[in-house]
């Protein structure tokens, strides 16, 4: 028997059938959105294995910022798609995803200028609405927000944030009415192969489920997974916090999601009275079975004080809480979306850092598409192959904060 991050011990929810045409590992958003499309694409005969609840990883921790300002096209097509769908959840999945369109605000300081206006022209030939703003803009579309003289800024009128918890338990269950197979509480424990080709997956159980497809997307225990057989990802959990303020809703009634690059944090409201606050280091490696799950005072502090610099309206925001989550970050700060090499039936949906969520209904739909004809149709996924760190072809961000990527 196993325990989870919390220390309650966790039982398999359900027996398993002995084989599928498909094994996801791990039950965040990620392994959801792949079952979901999987199902889309007549492909039902699958099982999910979570090791503790869904959304349990990263994934109910995010802070859950959907907005398309990338520095490179591939991410901005993904988070572009996906908009789209959050945005119309109900119509287009089934159920709700919780979004709340605010605006998206990115600033930058003097030396940051021409990336971000090198990733509006990019964005814009891809279609998105954003443009670069003036303080006179700023001053009409978010007076709240201050800009100071050095500082220039982006403006995404369509995005906002939304609720990964929601949108990952709506994809799961949209999955299970299509006749596919959930089962919580109940760990992979590894992937058999036989002559470079995918057998079955076992379970810390004892279960043994054949099959010759399996898709990890384990979060932060996915550099674990690959290396039971014997592949290495260069993947590293990072902890990232969030910190929840009561916001002095008389001074400050609303206020647009930022992404304050100029003082490495990230903002959004969160409902109709709080705002919450996104902050780490981005170098501060962590275990994922035991990392300090709270909020470390003194930097909610110092990201309160960037907060009322931003607004200074929330100068008086109250504290409330908070917690820490892992980013899973690859080299670039980009996922690996791939086969792997090697392995014939072994595919990974890993390495997500900051920002997977804003992109898991286009990546739910790719992987789906990868795995049942060998290609996506919408994007193409190539600047995200396995093997773009061992031929040293990262992606590379305009900015130094490299959540904002
Ligand atoms: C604090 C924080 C803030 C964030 N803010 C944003 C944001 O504003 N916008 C945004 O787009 N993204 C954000 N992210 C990133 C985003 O949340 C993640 O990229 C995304 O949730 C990754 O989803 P996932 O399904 O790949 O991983 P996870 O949610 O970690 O899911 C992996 C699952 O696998 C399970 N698992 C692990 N090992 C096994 C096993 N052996 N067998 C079975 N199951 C297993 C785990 O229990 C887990 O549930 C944030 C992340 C954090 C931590």
């Amino acid at each position: 028997m196993t325990s989870n991050v919390i220390g309650q011990e966790i039982r398999p929810s359900e027996s398993i059938p002995g084989s599928a045409d498909a094994v996801i590992i791990g039950g965040g958003v990620m392994g959801c959105a792949i079952q979901y499309n999987l199902a889309q694409l007549g492909i039902t005969n699958t099982v999910l294995l979570e090791r503790d609840v869904l959304g349990s990883g990263s994934t109910g921790r995010s802070q859950a910022i959907c907005r398309m300002h990338y520095s490179n096209r591939v991410t901005t097509q993904l988070a572009w798609l996906s908009l789209r769908v959050f945005a119309d959840f109900d119509a287009r999945v089934g159920g709700a995803s919780g979004f709340v369109n605010t605006g998206y605000l990115v600033v930058v300081n003097e030396a940051d200028q021409g990336g971000l206006e090198r990733n509006v022209a990019m964005q814009q030939e891809l279609g998105v609405p954003t443009s670069v703003v003036s303080q006179d803009d700023l001053a009409r579309l978010a007076p709240m927000v201050t800009l100071y003289n050095d500082e220039r800024a982006a403006w995404e009128p369509e995005s906002g944030y939304a609720d990964p918890y929601q949108v990952t338990v709506a994809y799961a269950a949209r999955a299970r009415e299509a006749g596919a197979r959930i089962v919580t509480r109940n760990p992979a424990r590894g992937i058999e192969t036989d002559g470079g080709r995918v057998q079955a997956v076992t379970t810390v159980n004892g279960d043994r489920i054949a099959t010759d497809t399996a898709i990890v997307a384990a979060g932060p225990w996915s550099k674990q997974m690959l290396a039971g057989v014997g592949v290495d990802v260069p993947l590293l959990p990072v902890r990232h916090q969030v910190a929840t303020v009561a916001r002095p809703v008389e001074v400050v009634p609303h206020h647009p999601t930022v992404g304050d690059i100029s003082q490495s944090f990230s903002f959004r409201p969160d409902g109709s009275n709080f705002t919450t606050m996104g902050f780490g280091d981005d170098e501060e490696q962590s275990d994922p079975e035991v990392y300090p799950q709270g909020v470390d005072m003194s930097e909610a502090a110092s990201a309160r004080a960037k907060l009322a610099r931003r607004v200074p309206g929330m100068a008086d925001a109250y504290y409330r809480g908070g917690w820490s989550g892992l980013f899973t970050t690859t080299p670039d700060w980009h996922p690996i979306l791939d086969a792997v090499p090697g392995l014939d039936g072994l595919f990974c949906a890993v390495g997500f850092s900051g920002h997977g969520f804003k992109l898991s209904p286009a990546i739910g739909k790719a992987m789906a598409e990868l795995v049942a004809d060998g290609s996506a149709r919408d994007v193409d996924l190539s600047p995200l192959r396995f093997t773009r760190f061992a031929e040293g072809d990262l992606l590379e961000s305009s900015y130094r904060y490299r959540v904002l990527a």
